[in-house]
């Protein structure tokens, strides 16, 4: 079976673990989680890095640390992952869904006015599938109403937003490095930030708030979500290579558009956009099935899956989930959602079975 997500592993990852394990410090002390955070700061251009357990323990210290609590309301794309909607619910806020831009996915900055109230705090965009949300528009909107934004960037480590990385434009910006993910700590996450405040309060907390300066001390209920300096190793030799991943998916991403344009000239499918003023990652290859198409998408996918090509369907809107259901009618999140595939992606595949795929797919919807 090609597979959708394959983590890129070589010696240099088995080289740090060892090393970290011979070192004794297997625990959430250790130079790789020092090194880890300097690195991964120093890639999006942030000043802190406070590295964590998961993406989703990320996202919920970050909001933790921006104070946002009981009575809050936070505005998210109401097509993401539902972690982003989780860790808000774990604040005991409100999660406030917004409608997606139907062109690249990401919350759409022209609906988040409409959803503003005085209880709002804050704005969470997610960089959908490694495609950046619109920073200048939501940056305006929150600089206007003051609010914060928490940007999650779990699905778009490296990406650009007219030139400078995700992750430098937030408040506290969080990736995850789950096993699927662009680079990988097996599980782990981390929240970036410029403001030292953020960066002591946002330390202090993942460490059971555990005072500075008078041990056993606690002044607030803080959690336990440490980064293992063994999840650090690997993070480490994934940093060296990077670079190197994002290359091969925008180049395998290439392929793929190049491979189905007829397709989507004939208006049957849609390719996964990149705007002028993005630079995608691909985290996933996305298409979308057009109603046109002689297929539906879940035969397509089930059609794929007979000539051992794996795929996934789109994330469902937030808003049909059972802790999240409501019958408000996000148009763009609900048509996108319903018509989306991601393609094999990994950074380990070779040419030949992406070529594979695209002529699947240009055999199952002449
Ligand atoms: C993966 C992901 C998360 C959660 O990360 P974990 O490390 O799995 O906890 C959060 N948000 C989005 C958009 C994700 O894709």
């Amino acid at each position: 079976m090609i597979p959708v997500c394959e983590p890129y592993l070589d010696d240099k990852e088995l080289k740090y673990v060892l090393d970290a394990v011979k070192s004794g410090w297997i625990s959430s002390i250790g130079k790789y989680i020092d090194i880890f955070e300097n690195e991964y700061s120093r890639y999006c251009g942030t000043k802190y890095g406070v590295a964590t357990s998961n993406g989703t323990t990320a996202l919920h210290l970050a909001l933790t640390t921006l104070g946002i609590e009981k009575g809050d309301e936070v505005l998210i794309p109401d097509l993401t992952f539902i972690a982003s909607a989780n860790a808000v619910k774990y604040c005991n806020a409100q999660p406030v869904f917004v409608d997606v831009h139907p062109e690249y996915w990401g919350i759409d900055p022209e609906k988040i006015e409409e959803k503003i109230t005085i209880k709002t705090k804050a704005i969470m965009p997610v960089h959908l599938y490694g495609h950046p949300c619109d920073m200048d528009a939501i940056r305006d909107i929150a600089n206007d109403r003051d609010l914060y934004i928490i940007e999650d960037a779990a699905e778009a480590h490296g990406a650009e937003y007219k030139g400078k990385k995700v992750g430098g434009f937030g408040d506290i910006s969080c990736f995850s490095f789950y096993g699927n993910k662009i680079i990988t700590t097996g599980e782990g996450g981390i929240c970036l930030t410029n403001n030292d405040g953020f960066n002591e309060k946002a330390r202090m907390l993942r460490d059971h708030a555990m005072s500075k300066e008078k041990r056993y001390w606690h002044d607030y209920i803080g959690y336990n979500y440490r980064m293992t300096n063994l999840q650090a190793a690997i993070g480490v030799a994934q940093m060296e290579k990077i670079d190197k991943i994002i290359k091969i998916k925008r180049n395998n991403a290439e392929i793929y558009s190049k491979g189905l344009k007829s397709l989507s000239d004939e208006g049957i499918i849609e390719l996964h956009p990149e705007m002028k003023w993005a630079r995608c990652v691909f985290w996933l290859y996305c298409i979308l099935v057009n109603d046109k198409a002689r297929k539906s998408r879940d035969q397509i996918m089930n059609e794929l899956k007979l000539k051992n090509i794996d795929s996934r369907p789109f994330f469902y809107p937030i808003n049909f989930l059972p802790p999240y259901y409501s019958r408000e009618l996000f148009v763009n999140s609900e048509k996108t959602s319903k018509k989306g595939i991601n393609l094999p992606s990994a950074a380990t595949i070779n040419s030949k079975d992406i070529l594979k795929v695209i002529d699947a797919i240009n055999e199952l919807l002449p």
